[in-house]
């Protein structure tokens, strides 16, 4: 991405929405200057010590990778562990070089073309400690995520008449949720996925979703409706699965960010598995949910 295409289109794009003030422009080109390459060459001062996160070839805003980055013959030099720190700090050591590497590695490969100098410096400063990747698992994630505000499947969650028969497991009413709807094909047990979300209950969106697999002038819809259509139109049959993916807060003027939406678009970007059928375009979409809270919708009732 040029100086020039960031200026144009996500900083213009931004400012229909929000003041941004000559200052913070020149803060966000500074940053941008510190993490990205460009045609090859990078963008960032690689000499500066302080600056360990190199970037990757930034390809588009979908797919990047990054290393840690070390100055040439700079070695790293750890606490020795028989010294006298406390032990609890000294315990910690490898465990927190472990996740911070692992944190600002994109990948195992990456790390593990990193991992020998840091490993070499905890043998040297006592520490019999493997280094692995070890990235947070999804799960965990989703954990830390949901834990205070996920319910398990209540009496409340559903109202359908047969627990059995609700489309969400039981969870049919939960609002403000990410979803995720699997398609497969009885031909040939292909599988499509797409994420959504929704502010209001599941079961109104899985309405409108139904709505849009049964009439043809909504076929345009969803990404997740076109291909229900392309599907009949070829008689191909087919069935559909929900699943509950998280729970995040939608925008309030008090948070003024949208969880919401950023829980979806974190779906998109970093587990495209999940959402084969999403446009890359809903990534730069803006939050409907910030926009009811503007003045200049609100009705007077
Ligand atoms: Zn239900
Ligand atoms: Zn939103």
């Amino acid at each position: 991405m040029t100086a020039k295409l960031l200026n144009k289109a996500p900083l213009d794009f931004a400012s229909n929405f929000n003041t941004i003030t000559p200052f913070e422009k020149h803060v966000i080109f500074q940053a941008k200057k510190t993490m990205l390459f460009n045609a090859k060459s990078t963008w960032c001062k690689r000499t500066d010590p302080s600056f360990e996160v190199t970037m990757g070839s930034f390809d588009g805003t979908e797919t990047w990778t990054y290393k840690p980055y070390l100055k040439p013959n700079n070695t790293p030099l750890y606490v020795h562990k028989q010294s006298n720190h406390p032990p609890l700090i000294i315990r910690n050591i490898p465990e927190s070089i472990n996740r911070r590497l692992t944190n600002i590695s994109s990948n195992e490969t990456t790390f593990n073309t990193t991992a020998p100098v840091y490993q070499e410096a905890l043998l040297k400063s006592g520490y019999g400690y493997h280094l692995r990747y070890k990235p947070q698992s999804p799960n965990t994630r989703q954990h830390i995520l949901t834990k205070h505000n996920l319910q398990p499947a209540t009496q409340n969650n559903c109202n359908c008449r047969a627990q059995t028969q609700c489309p969400l497991e039981g969870n049919c009413l939960a609002n403000t949720i990410v979803y995720q709807a699997t398609v497969t094909r009885h031909d040939n047990n292909k599988e499509e996925s797409y994420i959504g979300l929704t502010e209001n209950t599941f079961k109104t969106r899985y309405t409108a979703h139904k709505s849009s697999f049964n009439h043809k002038d909504k076929r345009n819809a969803t990404t997740l409706s076109e291909y229900i259509w392309k599907l009949k139109d070829t008689n191909v049959e087919h069935t559909v699965k929900w699943k509950l993916i998280s729970k995040a807060r939608a925008y309030t003027t008090s948070s003024k960010t949208c969880n919401l939406c950023l829980e979806e678009k974190f779906f998109i970007i970093h587990k495209p598995s999940l959402a084969t059928l999403n446009k890359r375009n809903e990534l730069i979409s803006s939050c409907r949910h910030r926009n009811k809270h503007l003045l200049c919708n609100y009705s007077n009732r």
